[in-house]
């Protein structure tokens, strides 16, 4: 009977642990909507990553999932594209070139992870090239060959694609031929609203990232929407963004005071969940 009574309290123990620690920090939301000057009535966000798959992903994955967030993950193509990397393990297990095709591996063993726990994914192109200054052909390739290996992993129907640096996006009247090219391949292009500058070095340091998205959330009327985050560097084949992998688990709380966070979905009706 003792024994029943201590395993029970043992088990109680666990589970209130579980419960405190389903969110590691905490925010003092009244502080928080002060500093920030937000509106009473909540905002609709949601978080996307661009530039993975890289070696921080799992870490995001892990406090999206503790904080129940649905993401949106733009991919580039070759960096989960393992057969352009020689497989020469067998024979050389110690070469540059196994060491990097196995670290491909990995990469589309965490694009799998992102479907698997119900992460939205989108292309981010072939490669993290300047579309519209692509000769015509090359910006069908990459195109093209971006979704000839993202396919599989695909969540929405039409497919979603987000272009390196906004580009073909921003300047659509004067460069048509890039959203064209998207819409004769069956993409839809997700764009954001706010941005939380993480890329920039400038700002990978204190809560600069946080500030950024906060103002922009917050100030004025503020803003709703789709917030661009970086979980990949786009010149580096592995290493990701790992001041905002860092962090993350961090700024959630604050912008929870400020705002909900949705799928993607919520914003883009027309997507079809596969
Ligand atoms: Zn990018």
């Amino acid at each position: 009977m003792i024994n029943i009574r201590k395993k029970a309290a043992a088990l109680l123990t666990v589970l209130a642990l579980c419960a405190f620690s389903s969110s590691l920090f905490a925010a003092d939301c009244a502080e928080v909507r002060e500093k920030y000057q937000c509106p009473i009535e909540k905002k609709k966000i949601t978080l996307s990553f661009d530039d993975g798959v890289a070696d921080v992903t799992p870490k995001v994955l892990d406090v999206l999932n503790r904080e129940k967030i649905q993401g949106t993950f733009f991919v580039l193509g070759n960096k989960v594209n393992c057969s352009i990397y020689k497989n020469d393990c067998s024979t050389n297990p110690e070469s540059q070139s196994c060491q990097s095709f196995q670290l491909c591996q990995q990469r589309v063993h965490t694009l799998k992870r992102i479907k698997n726990e119900g992460h939205m994914i989108g292309s981010h192109s072939y490669k993290h090239d300047r579309h519209s200054e692509l000769p015509a052909q090359l910006l069908e390739y990459n195109i093209r060959k971006s979704r000839a290996i993202l396919e599989p992993y695909f969540t929405t129907e039409p497919a979603i694609f987000r272009l390196p640096y906004g580009d073909g996006w921003f300047n659509q009247k004067t460069k048509p031929q890039v959203m064209a090219a998207l819409e004769r391949n069956n993409f839809k292009h997700i764009g954001w609203e706010m941005t939380a500058y993480d890329w920039n070095p400038d700002h990978q340091k204190g809560d600069k990232i946080l500030d950024n998205v906060m103002t922009q959330m917050c100030a004025g009327k503020g803003r709703v929407g789709v917030i661009l985050f970086h979980d990949g560097v786009f010149e580096n084949e592995h290493v990701g963004r790992t001041y905002t992998a860092d962090n993350l688990a961090r700024w959630i709380p604050t912008m929870r005071c400020a705002a909900d966070f949705v799928p993607l979905t919520y914003f883009k009706k027309d997507l079809r969940v596969k």
